[in-house]
């Protein structure tokens, strides 16, 4: 008999969401829960993109189309960039869509993926999803990239790599590459390799040495910048992200993308949330102050803790690291076990209001006593 899938497809394994309020609830049977488990905005959605999705919802009858320009060119005037014009934006259902439909137009059959790990998962997931190779380089003990050698590995293998998927922020460190690490490599990798950076924790980032990789999709031909509605913007539930990529590359991306596949609430949802400055820096100052004070607090209980430039903090202890997850469940916090990602001593921590992060520290006092 056929096997039902092919192989490769029934070797993936499933991406593991952070756990849901509603699921712990069911669980544990009591009723507050902090979920700082997903890298979502602990403000919530701008209230203008609230007003605006209940007033789409009058027209769910109607295909999906009205909002796609005019949201392109929301975007392109937020990233207020010259050179970049909206033909030049893919939208996407959540980030990830693009990851999905950028391995799947551009990686062929006997093409590899070059991946840092860890790293978001779901590049891997792309890759593998399709049965395609991956040449994977490991982080250094620091979490961080040395460009070198990234670079020596595209070099070795130059004959199968034709993607590198690079996150900086990367997630689940939150480590980041300065300007100069991301001119460098731009400069030298092979100009047939597609470069996605993924700039999803973009508007968080404080470092004065970070810079967004935007100018070169102008420069470099085969260069994509992903940014996403998920983080700052508060919306993951609505699902929508985009890539930045020259105009030969998104007319491939629109051949093969679902004619539909970002829905109208969200388009109008979006239009709204980037003229709400305000929330969006509100979320900054939020995350500006309470993610140093996260981090400092956990390094002084012991644990290690990397510099973060996401809305997240990767917390390591010096043992396997779930038994942790599992007391601060059951003191009504959800954080994320990073297993998934091999780091078994770690948990990633989303930064929350102040308020939530000081119940966060509090139960991890009272824990590592
Ligand atoms: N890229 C990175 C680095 C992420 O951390 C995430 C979300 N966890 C995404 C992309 C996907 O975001 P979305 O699909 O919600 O836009």
């Amino acid at each position: 008999m056929m096997s039902l899938a092919e192989p490769y497809i029934l070797d993936l394994a499933e991406y593991i969401p952070g756990r849901s309020v509603q699921e712990v609830k069911r669980e544990f049977g009591f009723e507050n829960f902090i979920k700082l488990a997903s890298n979502e905005n602990a403000l919530g959605p701008s209230p203008k993109a609230l007003i605006a999705a209940q007033g789409a919802l009058r027209n769910a009858h109607v295909y999906p189309t009205e909002l796609r320009l005019e949201l392109k060119h929301k975007i392109v005037h937020y990233l207020g960039i010259d050179e970049i014009g909206p033909n030049q934006i893919v939208l996407g259902n959540g980030s990830n869509e693009l990851i999905m439909l950028i391995a799947r137009a551009f990686l062929g059959p006997n093409q590899a993926l070059l991946n840092t790990w860890p790293s978001f998962i779901v590049y891997r997931i792309a890759a593998h999803s399709l049965g395609r190779q991956e040449f994977t380089y490991p982080l250094e003990s620091t979490l961080e990239v040395d460009v070198e050698k990234l670079l020596d590995l595209a070099k070795r293998h130059r004959d199968q790599i034709k993607l590198l998927y690079l996150p900086n922020p990367n997630n689940p460190t939150g480590a980041y590459l300065n300007a100069a690490k991301i001119n460098y490599l731009l400069a030298n990798i092979d100009p047939q390799v597609i470069v996605v950076i993924d700039e999803a924790y973009a508007e968080y980032v404080t470092a004065p040495d970070w810079s967004t990789a935007l100018p070169h999709v102008a420069k470099r031909p085969r260069t994509v910048v992903l940014r996403t509605f998920s983080k700052i913007f508060g919306l993951a539930g609505l699902r929508m992200g985009y890539g930045v990529m020259p105009s030969e590359m998104a007319q491939i991306l629109h051949r093969i993308r679902d004619p539909f596949n970002v829905n109208g609430i969200a388009q109008a949802a979006c239009i709204a949330a980037l003229d709400d400055a305000e929330h969006t820096q509100k979320s900054r100052d939020n995350n500006a102050k309470e993610l140093p004070r996260v981090a400092q607090a956990l390094r002084s209980m012991g644990l290690s803790v990397p510099l973060s430039m996401g809305n997240f903090v990767l917390m390591t202890t010096n043992n396997d690291a779930e038994p942790l997850a599992y007391s601060l469940l059951e003191r009504g916090i959800i954080v994320r076990p990073v297993k998934n990602y091999d780091l078994p001593n770690s948990l990633r921590v989303t930064i929350g209001k102040p308020e939530e992060n000081d119940l966060f520290l509090q139960a991890m006092s009272d824990l590592m006593l």
